[in-house]
């Protein structure tokens, strides 16, 4: 209870059939705060992370089976996940769930959501505060797992773990004011609008946020009285089941929320397709995530419901260099913000538009700053740039710089050296000279790659800015209010920054989300997100009474 931001969680009560106790307790949180990042210039921060790292890899190689119903089941295969920086390393086995454990997913979230929605809010949000006590009780532990599982540096591992504890403690506080009802009372006449879970939610997330995404969304559903079927991306399945322990020793109900691994193609469809399912909160990349809308709009005969599909996606992230520019600033923010996590953040800066009278002096500027990122295994100390999360990935981004070379000049090109045999490592590149329509320009590489491209004045760079599918991130650098201000106006964007990196952005200070090709529906972390998760109903009643009800037995109205 570090933060006095919880609740009291000793009061947690339910009548013997399930139903909400009426008067569960709770202390009223404190305002929502978020949650501080480790400190790693502090010695004891650094030795508890090397303790954890420690403590983690004599776990390596365990399997995790899908939990149903808080039971674990056992399955016919499984599928290793390994490490990208020491690829020859398995960070776990996990159990490739089958149509039919899909679909006793889905049955099990069913039968517990009767009472999960009938149980009050407040509880539902002192549960999230609950897990996100046992979160940072875990909180190097967890941040260990993504270093070795996702190849996260250390200090975007415990950003992670921090933004999870942050949708915990914000989406709690949400649901606690959503709960109020909206009354419009007339003498005569009770007017109530509230909001009601929508069933059983399929959370679909990817490998890049290994937790705080798979959180963010099961928390949001889970505390608007939805019940939950995770499945994590395959990459990232040991975190999904670290995820679930951290569920479980919430002590949500059984049935709640159950852990799906397995094979995106194979389960995928059963879940999204399935009748019983009311809605697929999904993140990651454009073309699952408009097949899934597709999917999800057939209706099939048995179904009752119309589905509701959430999908956040990618980005062609840009920022402009204006011609009065900071420059340290602006190749320090540019830099951070193109190869932090090795460019797989979907915020990630994959375009730099630098008018012309900067231009030479930038690039040359950023290749050195470039030059001094440090390219290592993700447990190192000193890593910014660490591996690519695996084979495939590693395949087709060498595959992106082998066209960007017809495209434009490879104006830097790092190099993995010894690191190559160890994992999945790519250097940064940078292209310059690039046209707005080539494909590196347009397309998201999702790796340490950075198209440069020169622009004769702000028009041509807000044209290039807004000329892709996307509108996820953007930037600018630029030290003039005019421009500024503009810039404000004109880069439609979901997440707009000024004269600082693109990336990290906190819960409830800058929701996060895009439109266009970057997704459907409102900003993880923002004041509209959990309004996604339930329905609107608004109930009248007629208060003037004529008389009371006849207080006689049912006998005596029989003529
Ligand atoms: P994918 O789209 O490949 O996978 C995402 C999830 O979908 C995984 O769990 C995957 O399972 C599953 N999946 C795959 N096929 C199907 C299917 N047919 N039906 C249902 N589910 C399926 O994305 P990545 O994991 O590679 O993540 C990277 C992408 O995510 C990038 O495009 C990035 O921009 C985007 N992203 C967007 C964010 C945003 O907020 N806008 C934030 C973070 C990432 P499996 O792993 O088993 O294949």
């Amino acid at each position: 209870m570090d933060r006095g931001q919880q609740a009291n969680h000793d009061s947690r009560r339910t009548t013997p059939d399930g139903r909400a106790n009426q008067s569960y307790e709770m202390d009223a949180p404190s305002p929502f705060r978020v949650e501080p990042l480790t400190d790693f210039s502090r010695a004891e921060a650094r030795r508890a992370m090397d303790a954890a790292l420690a403590q983690v890899a004599a776990q390596l190689g365990t399997t995790y089976f899908p939990i149903i119903n808080d039971q674990a089941v056992s399955t016919a295969a499984t599928f290793d996940s390994l490490n990208p920086s020491h690829c020859k390393q398995i960070v776990g086995r996990c159990g490739r769930s089958s149509v039919e454990q899909a679909n006793a997913a889905v049955a099990a979230a069913k039968a517990a959501f009767p009472a999960w929605r009938n149980t009050e809010a407040a509880q539902r949000a002192d549960y999230l505060f609950q897990a996100a006590q046992v979160m940072r009780r875990r909180r190097f532990e967890l941040a260990a797992w993504q270093v070795y599982e996702c190849g996260k540096p250390r200090r975007e591992a415990d950003a992670d773990v921090a933004e999870s504890i942050d949708y915990c403690e914000f989406y709690g506080r949400e649901m606690l004011r959503l709960a109020q009802p909206r009354r419009r009372d007339v003498p005569g006449e009770e007017n109530s609008y509230f909001y009601e879970p929508r069933g059983v939610t399929v959370v679909i997330a990817p490998w890049n946020f290994p937790m705080a995404i798979l959180c963010g969304m099961s928390a949001a559903a889970l505390v608007t009285g939805n019940t939950v079927v995770m499945k994590p991306a395959e990459q990232s399945a040991v975190i999904g089941a670290k995820l679930m322990e951290v569920f479980q020793e919430a002590e949500l109900p059984p049935g709640v929320v159950a852990y799906l691994p397995g094979i995106g193609e194979e389960i995928g469809p059963v879940l999204v397709d399935h009748p019983d399912v009311a809605m697929i909160a999904f993140t990651g990349s454009r073309g699952v995530g408009l097949h899934i809308n597709r999917q999800a709009a057939e209706v099939r005969p048995e179904q009752q419901l119309i589905k509701r599909v959430l999908a956040e996606l990618g980005g062609k992230n840009a920022i402009i260099i204006d011609d009065d520019a900071d420059m340290d600033e602006a190749v320090h923010g540019v830099a951070a913000s193109a190869f932090g996590y090795a460019g797989q953040k979907c915020s990630a800066c994959s375009r730099v538009i630098v008018l012309e009278s900067l231009h030479d002096a930038f690039v040359a500027r950023l290749i050195e700053a470039t030059r001094s990122l440090k390219l290592a295994p993700a447990e190192d100390p000193g890593c910014t740039v660490g591996p690519v999360i695996d084979a495939d990935a590693h395949q087709r981004i060498r595959d992106t710089i082998e066209k960007g070379k017809n495209e434009g000049r490879l104006v830097y090109a790092g190099d993995a050296g010894a690191l190559k045999d160890e994992g999945y490592y790519i250097a940064p590149h940078i292209f310059a000279g690039v046209a707005a329509e080539a494909s590196i320009a347009q397309e998201e590489i999702f790796g340490p790659v950075l198209a440069v491209l020169r622009a004769r004045d702000l028009d041509r760079a807000l044209e290039i800015a807004n000329g892709t599918p996307y509108a996820l991130t953007g930037g600018l650098f630029s030290r003039s209010p005019e421009n500024i201000a503009r810039v404000k106006r004109e880069f439609r964007v979901g997440n707009l920054y000024i004269n600082r990196k693109i990336t990290g952005a906190l819960v409830d200070r800058q929701p996060f989300g895009g439109f266009k090709m970057s997704g459907i529906g409102s900003k993880a972390g923002g004041p509209d997100y959990l309004l996604q998760f339930v329905l609107p109903r608004t109930i009248t009643e007629n208060t003037l009474r004529r008389g009371f009800a006849p207080d006689v037995g049912a006998a005596e109205l029989e003529f």
